[in-house]
């Protein structure tokens, strides 16, 4: 039982009494973690007010038995607008709910970390048509962490180097690309063919510095493709399906 310090972003949070708010936080030196707001409900008047979802501040919190009481915060980016408007809305609480679902409790992971405060600040700035570029980099990325990236260079199924020049099909459940050869023999339905473009795209987005990647590179149709691909995989390989995709689909629905 001690106070430490810990910068942390909020994942989410649920009302506790009259007053306090559970908050579920990411925190950097101690994974995922569960705290107690006290009068967090009495608004901004308080500190403890400005632990909203997706907002990242720097904490002192008090570990108790079973949850942790913050004594103090500094805020370091309250991200607004994934709270103002419902698109922004819609994309942070699926990636937020990613990286509950993936992350452990009491156990730091700083590249997790790292991901979720770059990717929810980016997403805080950026314009509505790059909010699904910033989603896709985000996936790749979780994909590369969590170690089920997809294999591209060389065949899932036979571990030759695949000719990607005509381009080829990419398997979830073998997680990668298949050759010709193999495809001929046992034809995978189920995988979707990317071309020579859309691979590289693929590379790119999954092994490039973040900073590196900029959405004017990136057709809307190969964004998407890679968006529908990434959640498979993270379905598929991980049982990683947020609840929060429903909320999300609807909302690109309306706007569509
Ligand atoms: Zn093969």
């Amino acid at each position: 039982m001690a106070t430490f310090e810990t910068e942390a972003l909020v994942l989410k949070q649920f009302d506790l009494g009259e007053a306090d708010r559970l908050i579920t936080l990411y925190t950097k030196e101690k994974g995922k973690l569960k705290a107690v707001a006290k009068g967090a409900r009495k608004g901004k008047k308080t500190r403890s007010g400005l632990v909203l979802p997706f907002s990242y501040h720097n904490f002192t919190l008090y570990q108790g038995r079973s949850l942790a009481k913050i004594n103090h915060i500094e805020s370091i980016a309250m991200n607004s607008k994934l709270r103002d408007d419902l698109d922004y809305m819609a994309y942070a609480s699926v990636v937020s709910e990613y990286i509950e679902r993936s992350g452990l409790e009491a156990e730091a992971d700083q590249a997790l970390f790292s991901l979720l405060a770059i990717i929810l600040e980016k997403m805080a700035q950026a314009k509505k048509n790059e909010l699904l570029f910033n989603f896709v980099i985000f996936k790749a990325k979780l994909l590369l962490l969590l170690g089920v990236k997809p294999e591209i260079e060389n065949c899932t199924v036979c571990g030759k180097k695949v000719n990607l020049k005509k381009g080829a099909p990419l398997s979830v459940e073998e997680g990668g690309t298949i050759c010709k050869n193999c495809f001929n023999q046992n034809e995978y339905y189920k995988s979707t063919v990317f071309s020579l473009s859309e691979m590289r795209v693929l590379y790119k987005i999954i092994f490039a510095e973040i900073s590196q990647l900029k959405k004017a590179r990136f057709s809307d149709q190969t964004l998407e493709k890679i968006n529908k691909i990434t959640e498979k995989f993270l379905v598929y390989h991980l049982e990683l399906e947020p609840k929060s995709l429903s909320f999300l689909y609807t909302i690109r629905k309306m706007n569509n």
